[in-house]
């Protein structure tokens, strides 16, 4: 049956010109002359018009059921259109309860349509092959960008303008897309997908602060957040380390609401018992932090807000982190 293709605004349909209005998904589509070659069927829908920066968890979800069902009414896969910004963050999150084994390929550009060397036409013409490829069947969310497929496990962006800003610096990319043939050269560790059912209230009321630590710091700024937050993400300093003077505050945090502890520096894992100072990792785990493993910040932060609006327990939570951390 061909591709779905879900337009939700961003760089890809900023025209940059004297045109006010955002592109259409249609209007992307038809802009990737190379598609008619490959004969491959798209149906753009418009979905949203929005910078990434203003999508929301609720509207993420409600696009993952829309490529659902797409793909159970005959869709081969489905591809997605939206900003850069919080590309990384929506993939991870669709990537968490996409049922199908048909790839859901997300994508989008750095540099507007009117611009030289626009990158939109090829990031879509990419992500149609790699929508309807069957080696990329069975691998989840991907971000594709640049001719590379990245798992949306572990894809960053890691420039603001380069037309290569996406990257997965502990995985490198699942794979390529060369002279337009779908080469995959690894599988990422797929699991059980969590329900995209999620009561939209519930989703609001799980907020999930993210608190990056940095040089000197007392953590001030998390006063009272047991009373705002239902979770909190700790973005240590490398393998998972915060100041000592904030390690009880912490601990009396990881009493009210679940404490993941992940990274600041953008690769590798949080270790768990290598140091034993105050603030190590040794000494927040014992304090109740959970393990964040290889998850960075903002994607520990996506799977504790959809866990907890989920209603999952602490012990869901400790071992959902243990088994996708
Ligand atoms: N960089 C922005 C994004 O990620 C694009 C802004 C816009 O679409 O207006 O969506």
């Amino acid at each position: 049956m061909g591709v779905v293709l879900l337009a939700l605004g961003g760089t890809i349909s900023v025209p940059g010109d004297s045109r006010g209005a955002r592109l259409s998904g249609a209007e992307i589509t038809a802009a990737v002359l190379d598609l008619a070659d490959l004969g491959v069927g798209v149906e753009a829908r418009d979905v949203h018009a929005v910078p990434s920066g203003s999508l929301t968890f609720a509207q993420v979800l409600d696009v993952v059921e829309i490529a659902a069902r797409a793909v159970t009414e005959g869709a081969d896969g489905v591809v997605v259109t939206q900003g850069t910004d919080t590309l990384e963050e929506t993939a991870f999150l669709a990537d968490l309860v996409w049922p199908h084994d048909a790839p859901l390929a997300l994508t989008g550009a750095m540099r507007q349509p009117a611009m030289a060397g626009a990158d939109g036409p090829a990031n879509v013409l990419a992500a149609v092959r790699v929508a309807t490829a069957r080696e990329a069947r069975g691998a989840g969310a991907l971000v594709v960008f640049n001719d590379e497929v990245h798992a949306a496990r572990w894809v960053r962006k890691t420039h603001s303008t380069s037309t290569a800003a996406f990257a997965s610096p502990s995985a490198g990319p699942l794979g390529h897309v060369v002279e337009g043939r779908v080469r995959m050269l690894l599988a990422p560790p797929r699991h059980e997908p969590l329900s995209a059912e999620v009561d939209r209230e519930r989703l609001a009321a799980a907020r999930v602060a993210l608190h990056v630590v940095a040089l000197d710091d007392d953590g001030a700024q998390l006063q009272g957040l047991d009373r705002t937050h239902r979770g909190l993400v700790v973005a240590g300093f490398g393998v998972g380390h915060v100041p000592g003077a904030l390690a009880s505050r912490l601990g009396t945090l990881a009493e009210h609401m679940p404490v993941v502890l992940t990274s600041r520096t953008g690769s590798g894992s949080v270790l768990r018992h290598t140091y034993s100072a105050p603030g190590s990792e040794t000494d927040l785990r014992r304090r109740g932090l959970i393990d964040g493993g290889f998850l960075d910040p903002y994607k520990a932060r996506v799977l504790l807000r959809l866990l907890l609006a989920a209603g999952a327990a602490r012990a869901d939570i400790v071992e959902a982190f243990a088994s996708r951390g």
